[in-house]
């Protein structure tokens, strides 16, 4: 795998190079040839008689996403929604959202409101002036069940009776072709009687499965008579408990698709080798009248793995229960909830997705993608305050001589430099202010020209100092900066640029400065391609949050929730959406202004 570079200048999207995508080559094709052009819809999923009862689908395309409501969404599942969303949008079409519900032990109400949310937060919606198109697989159990006995009836699907370990061991494998099961020659009314007997709850769970009957022989062992149904006595959160038998993903996934009426069927390149089955298995169920031409087609394109980050719900889970992090929603976490909390926006993941495009190529995106994003989608939007993160006091001892009995003296800036109608922010000088500690060193360092004594600096939006020292504890730590102002240097009054100073910086009042949390995250692993070593704990970065007591300036003082704002030299913050309060502010930092993660 190799790791592309991130774009070196953030350029807005439209003034991209169009990045590639294949599938909108394919989509173009398709509706230029008509393949889908002559579709019934019959409102929503059914078989061939349903749809040939309904009118001519108004939706060009039809595409899905297809979550097993399972866990929490994260960003390569922001990926997914994006491209199959966006494609439909561009192409005049709908995209359904389809929970693949099969799977009765894992699937839990509380996923699905979450993914539902996830969707919407990012921009997208399965109600559409075209329709509202929300489905679960397990509305479809009973067709499942009907298109499992016809192929029985038909010959292409048996009982097995074999063990697990048995159908494993004869399965073969790449150099060895499998063995046919002893159960493999039954009639097809034997089969279709055992079948209604492992419906009927007379076998036990594993006792036997339902197979396609295929080729053992075949080179692609997804051939090789996959297991259709099993027997598995769960509660449903759907169906309750009305099934003791649950049909395969590889089985619901490509009948799901066809009922729905799916034109383009996107997933990632793990199921390509299940293209074959998907295809075999639509056409059979066309030559037996249930389903109608044209049928779904997959597609498969790279799964976006991001460097830095892992994407598998398994290991995710493995985080949150071991206490790794603070939870599903922990803002360094890659959950769409981990990520809204943390600040990055729904805009910029449409951009990464967007930028990423759709590729036959795995390969790792450097992270640094996602936070150029982000920065593209909040550089216009984001209102400029200051905040001081590692707070030290800046005295000014002639403030008296300058602004004489005044307690403040008035500033102010724009809330956005190329912005005017976001208006002016206001904040008061005053004797003391505070600065970052690395604003000053004693002895400067080479280069250096921030406060050192005898240095100038400006205070952003306000005057010129001159360092003349500092205070210090019993233990020689400095506990305050000393300087005098200036006179006649405050900034936007005549004359105020006739000083001329190397160095800036930002500060906070004293006297009107807003105490605040700050949450500052690194990345959460320490290994550029994590999930590869035995234990994912070891690759965890032990230093991948730092919280710090800072002071901002009032305009970002009284903020509701998930508010962002650009700390000036500090980057891009948003009030957290769990903890902050207007009265008790908890600032999360989304990202750093340059690209710190070279360095
Ligand atoms: P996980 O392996 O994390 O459990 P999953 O693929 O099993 O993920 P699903 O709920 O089945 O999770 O995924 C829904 C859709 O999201 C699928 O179509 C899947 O291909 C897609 N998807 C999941 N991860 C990624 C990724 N990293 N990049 C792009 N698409 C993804
Ligand atoms: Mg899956």
């Amino acid at each position: 795998m190799n790791t592309p570079k991130a774009p070196s200048a953030s350029v807005p999207a439209e003034e991209a190079v169009k990045p590639a995508n294949f599938l909108r080559n394919v989509i173009e094709r398709d509706l230029e040839a008509g393949t889908y052009a002559n579709r019934q819809w019959g409102g929503g999923p059914g078989d061939a008689a349903r749809h040939a009862a309904g009118v001519p689908d108004a939706a060009r395309v039809r595409l899905r996403f297809p979550p097993e409501p399972n866990g929490y969404l994260h960003v390569g599942h922001a990926k997914s929604i994006c491209l199959n969303f966006g494609l439909a949008r561009d192409y005049g079409g709908v995209c359904h959202l389809r929970f693949d519900d099969t799977n009765p032990e894992k699937e839990d109400q509380e996923y699905v409101d979450g993914i539902k949310e996830n969707v919407r937060w990012l921009g997208f919606d399965w109600e559409s002036p075209l329709g509202s198109n929300l489905y679960y697989a397990s509305d479809d159990f009973d067709f499942m069940y009907r298109a499992a006995e016809a192929l029985t009836q038909a010959g292409l699907a048996y009982v097995d009776e074999q063990s697990a370990d048995q159908i494993r061991a004869n399965r073969g494998d790449f150099n060895t072709p499998g063995t046919d099961s002893p159960f493999r020659d039954r009639t097809p009314d034997e089969n279709v009687a055992r079948l209604r007997e492992m419906r009927d709850g007379k076998h036990a769970d594993g006792s036997m499965v339902l197979r396609a009957k295929i080729d053992m022989a075949s080179p692609n062992i997804n051939l090789r008579d996959p297991a259709l149904y099993r027997i598995r006595r769960a509660h449903h959160h759907n169906t309750g408990d009305r099934w003791c038998i649950y049909p395969m993903y590889t089985f619901a996934h490509p009948i799901e698709d066809a009922l729905e009426r799916i034109t383009h069927s996107i997933c990632t390149l793990e199921f390509e080798d299940q293209r074959p089955f998907y295809d075999w298995l639509l056409e059979r169920l066309v030559d037996l009248g249930l389903l109608a031409h044209p049928l779904p087609k997959q597609y498969e394109f790279a799964r976006l793995n991001l460097t830095y980050v892992v994407t598998s719900k398994r290991k995710l889970r493995q985080l949150v229960e071991e206490n790794h992090v603070g939870g599903w929603d922990d803002p360094r976490m890659p959950t769409l909830v981990g990520m809204r909390r943390r600040g990055y926006t729904a805009g910029a993941l449409q951009l990464l997705a967007e930028r990423t495009g759709a590729t036959k190529n795995n390969t790792w995106i450097d992270y640094a993608w996602l936070d150029i994003a982000l920065r593209d989608d909040l550089e216009a939007k984001a209102a400029r305050a200051m905040a001081v993160l590692d707070p030290i006091p800046l005295k000014l001892t002639n403030w008296a001589d300058v602004f004489g009995a005044a307690a403040t003296e008035p500033c102010s800036a724009p809330a956005h430099p190329h912005h005017p109608e976001m208006g002016q922010r206001a904040f008061a000088l005053a004797p003391v202010v505070w600065i970052e500690r690395d604003d000053f060193l004693e002895v400067p360092t080479k280069g250096y020209q921030r406060l050192f004594p005898g240095n100038k600096v400006r205070l952003k939006y306000g005057v010129i100092v001159e360092c003349t020292g500092c205070e210090k504890d019993a233990d020689g730590h400095v506990t305050a900066v000393l300087a005098t102002i200036v006179p006649d240097t405050k900034s936007g009054t005549p004359g105020a640029d006739l000083v001329k100073v190397k160095g800036t910086i930002t500060w906070v009042s004293a006297h009107d400065g807003v105490p605040v949390t700050l949450n500052l995250y690194d990345r959460l692993f320490a290994v550029p391609q994590p999930g590869g070593a035995d234990s994912l704990t070891d690759e965890l970065n032990p230093h991948s949050i730092r919280v710090t007591q800072g002071y901002v300036e009032p305009s970002a003082g009284r903020l509701p929730a998930e508010t962002r704002v650009q700390f000036e030299r500090h980057g891009y913050f948003v009030t957290d959406r769990v903890d902050h309060t207007p009265d008790k502010p908890v600032f999360n930092r989304v990202t750093t202004l340059k690209d710190n993660w070279a360095r």
